[in-house]
């Protein structure tokens, strides 16, 4: 007979330690196989076949794969249908448990229980564990028991509730004795998937303390190294998010304050799964967003005539990543100088950045429209000009991303500022009372 076995399935949890679905694997009665599943599902939606975030992935496991085989196991990395996948494990395998992180975007969760049906048909238990964030779902809520739905009151009930519990800890690394023994198993390469690889460098996943410690003072200048660009491991779990939270609260109050946000904006999706595709305030479903294509992609090629947002989405463009206040001002200036639709806006940076996540991209976008959760009403319109006088005084970061720059070669403004706030203030207003 074979033996009884347990799968850990990796998503977006890729590390071996404090891992909570791999410890409690780990400790459960069998050994354990893990296993990671590229999507079809998803990847088929990737336009761009030399995406670096494929890349990543398949170097992790491929480094997560050469550790677990010096202990004469293996992680089996499949390609294809989850639920296709899972029927082939159950057949060539023992399985008696399923253990796995939560994922709360609207995919994951109807692929979830697609799976965890299937495996109840086949008595095999699925067990979930919260590790994406601090604070799930309605872990955190008013006192009348509802989804906050603006930030600094979540905030100060996280902080609160922060405090009077213990950050606990899942030390799944010391527990890899555990493994499920077997030979090396083959990893698809890019070009089993339909992928080549990328040029885009991928950031380090140390924490830079220095970093960390001035964060408040320099987070807000696009032309200083400021900011940690720890998204991306933040994003695939690469990093813990319970292991960067303690160094927030011993290094920088600010810096804690931006993981918030993210447990926030996690909140929201998982509370709010139609914010994918509608408005948080739903009656700003009513603006008339302008078609105008031409436009668009002027504004996707960093060709504005704005140098703030034309410097932003050609950073974008070349490395994957824009700086958070830039993020802001192409943002507002997409949805409220060009009236163009957020959504748009929203699916190129999901194209685009590394540290894409679905809940943070949304609520980013949705708070630069002014649809979203922000407190203040739509008429917060950022003018391009003074938010690059005040961040990039010495347009060091203007220059570094537009070589044309001053010279004629450099587009015109594409709109006037004055006219497009008017014109914004005007469309809002009027859809808003109509
Ligand atoms: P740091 O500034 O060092 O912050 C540390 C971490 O905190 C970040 O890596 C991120 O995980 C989290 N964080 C920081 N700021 C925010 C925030 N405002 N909201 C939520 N989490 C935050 N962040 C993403 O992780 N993925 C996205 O797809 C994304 N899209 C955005 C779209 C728009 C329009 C806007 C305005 C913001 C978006 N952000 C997104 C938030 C923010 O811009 C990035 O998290 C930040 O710029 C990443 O830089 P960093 O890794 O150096 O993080």
């Amino acid at each position: 007979m074979q033996e009884e076995m347990a799968i850990h399935w990796f998503r977006r949890d890729l590390r071996i330690n404090d891992n909570p679905a791999l410890y409690y694997a780990l400790k459960s009665n069998y050994k354990v196989l893990p296993i990671f599943i590229f999507d079809t599902q998803i990847l088929d939606k990737l336009e761009d076949k030399s995406d670096a975030r494929v890349q990543f992935i398949r170097d992790t496991l491929v480094d997560i794969k050469a550790t677990f085989e010096k202990l004469q196991s293996t992680i089996s990395i499949f390609y294809g249908n989850p639920l296709d996948v899972f029927k082939t494990l159950a057949e060539t395998y023992t399985i008696k448990e399923v253990f796995t992180n939560r994922d709360y975007e609207p995919y994951a969760k109807t692929r979830d229980s697609e799976v965890k049906s299937f495996l109840k048909s086949k008595s095999i238990q699925m067990l979930t564990f919260k590790d994406h964030v601090i604070f799930e779902n309605n872990e955190i809520t008013t006192d009348t028991g509802q989804l906050y739905k603006v930030f600094t009151p979540y905030k100060n009930k996280w902080l609160s509730k922060f405090e009077t519990s213990s950050l606990e800890f899942f030390p799944s690394e010391t527990l890899l004795h555990n493994l499920y023994k077997t030979k090396p198993l083959p990893t698809p390469t890019l070009a089993e998937m339909g992928f080549t690889s990328s040029l885009i460098k991928i950031p380090p996943t140390d924490f830079e303390e220095s970093i960390i410690k001035s964060y408040d003072k320099n987070r807000d200048y696009p032309a200083k190294n400021g900011t940690t660009r720890l998204g991306i491991h933040l994003r695939f779990g690469t990093l813990s998010i319970r292991k960067s939270v303690k160094i927030a609260k011993k290094l920088n109050a600010t810096w804690l304050n931006e993981l918030i946000w993210r447990d926030f904006y996690s909140m929201v999706l998982a509370g709010n799964p139609e914010v994918v595709d509608k408005a948080f305030k739903s009656n700003y479903d009513q603006i008339p967003w302008r078609n105008a294509p031409d436009e668009f992609q002027k504004w996707c090629d960093g060709m504005t005539g704005y140098p703030i947002v034309d410097a932003g989405m050609r950073e974008l463009n070349s490395t994957g990543y824009m700086h958070n206040r830039v993020r802001m001002v192409v943002a507002s200036f997409l949805t409220k100088h060009l009236l163009i639709d957020w959504r748009l806006g929203e699916a190129y940076f999901a194209q685009k950045l590394l540290d894409f996540e679905l809940a943070s991209n949304n609520g980013g976008w949705q708070w630069a429209a002014g649809t979203g959760t922000d407190a203040q009403p739509y008429f917060r319109v950022f003018n391009p000009t003074s938010q690059a006088e005040k961040f990039d005084k010495e347009q060091q970061y203007i220059n570094k991303w537009i070589p044309e720059y001053n010279t004629n070669k450099y587009p015109k403004p594409i709109v006037d500022h004055k006219f497009a706030r008017e014109r914004a203030l005007k469309v809002y207003k009027e859809a808003l009372n109509p």
